[in-house]
């Protein structure tokens, strides 16, 4: 009989949280993973809640809902690196507004509150989440529900299936490869963060089809500051004129940042797909569970994705 009940592969924020639901179900839960979790494009993001660069809407809706209220419950407890905060996301034209704006009861902009350059923009409580933090405490979660969490490459899922009868693929951009998925494809993101100058709030631009995003989201002592949307863009080296590009884009945004001391450059690639892939594929070895390709809104979407890999996993 194998020693796992089921084998994740891959440890960002897709990977441990589903490896935590399935192992404070009594599952015997192993995660193999490439690069420990502070090395993730989950580890990179800002991470603000807020749908971005994924599909489909209707269901990216109900898994962001219930990932809000997972969230909302864990910013109750100091040490998640999860807060509650408000904020405002802004847009130059005129657009209605988006799917999730009903989701944090979002409430348009007053004409008068509007920044110049902007023609409309929506208020609304969401959750900032500090991944380095957060990504520690999920693996902290994990252990002490009798998780593990181990270095390996996982080269061949059906190798994977020789380990545990259940594997689950979390691999992120890394699928690309594993499943192979060629629909996957990196979507390259460049952030900086900076000392936080007492900056409470998040303001974001919409993002739009523009590959330059403009973002600040304070956490306690840094903030993260945004960024970029590079289609088919893999390379993990940040770009000076890039990083000088969004210093000044955000001082636009927020002239409280001016000087603030730079303390890193990151970049992360979204695992982008047409729609994000959860769904089980049995083999006769078998069951695979895939949970990847959710491009810019994997934190927003993680418990919600979870919970319903965990469900597709109990016929096991
Ligand atoms: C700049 C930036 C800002 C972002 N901001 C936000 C935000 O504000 N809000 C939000 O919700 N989302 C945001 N995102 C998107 C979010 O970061 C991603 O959707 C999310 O991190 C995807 O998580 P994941 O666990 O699926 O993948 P990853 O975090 O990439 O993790 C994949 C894991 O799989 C492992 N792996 C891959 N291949 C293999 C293999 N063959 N064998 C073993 N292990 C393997 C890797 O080592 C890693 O551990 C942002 C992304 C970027 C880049």
């Amino acid at each position: 009989m194998a020693e796992v009940d089921v084998l994740v592969v891959g440890a960002g924020v897709s990977g441990l949280t589903t490896a935590v639901c399935l192992a404070e179900t009594g599952r015997r839960v192993t995660v193999r993973t490439a690069t420990e979790p502070a090395r993730t494009t989950s580890a990179v993001a800002g991470a603000l809640w807020m749908p971005y660069l994924v599909r489909p809407v209707d269901k990216v809706t109900a898994w962001g809902a219930a990932t809000l209220t997972e969230l909302r419950t864990l910013a109750d407890q100091p040490t998640t690196g999860v807060r509650r905060t408000n904020g405002v996301v802004l847009a130059p034209t005129a657009i209605a507004p988006p799917a999730w704006t009903e989701t944090v009861a979002a409430v348009p902009c007053p004409p008068a509150d509007l920044p110049h350059g902007y023609e409309v923009g929506w208020r609304f409580g969401s959750v900032l989440v500090e991944m380095p933090i957060y990504l520690g405490y999920l693996a902290d979660r994990l252990r002490a529900a009798g998780g593990r969490i181990e270095p390996g490459l996982v080269t061949d899922l059906a190798d994977a299936l020789t380990v545990a009868p259940l594997v689950v693929n979390c691999a992120g951009i890394g699928a690309r490869e594993l499943v192979p998925d060629p629909g996957l494809r990196p979507v390259r993101g460049q952030v900086v963060v900076v000392e936080n100058p007492g900056i409470d709030e998040f303001v974001s631009e919409h993002p739009g089809a523009s590959p330059w995003l403009k973002y600040v989201l304070p956490h306690r002592d840094t903030v993260v500051l945004g960024g970029t949307a590079e289609p088919d863009r893999s390379d993990p080296t940040p770009d000076p004129s890039i990083t000088a590009r969004i210093l000044a884009d955000s001082v636009e945004l927020v002239p409280a940042l001016a000087g603030a001391p730079v303390l890193a450059e990151r970049v992360g690639l979204r695992p982008a797909r047409p729609e994000v892939r959860l769904a089980v594929e049995d083999r006769p070895a078998g069951r695979i569970i895939h949970n990847y390709g959710h491009g810019g809104g994997g934190v927003t979407l993680s418990w919600g994705c979870a919970r319903e890999a965990a469900e597709l996993a109990s016929g096991t």
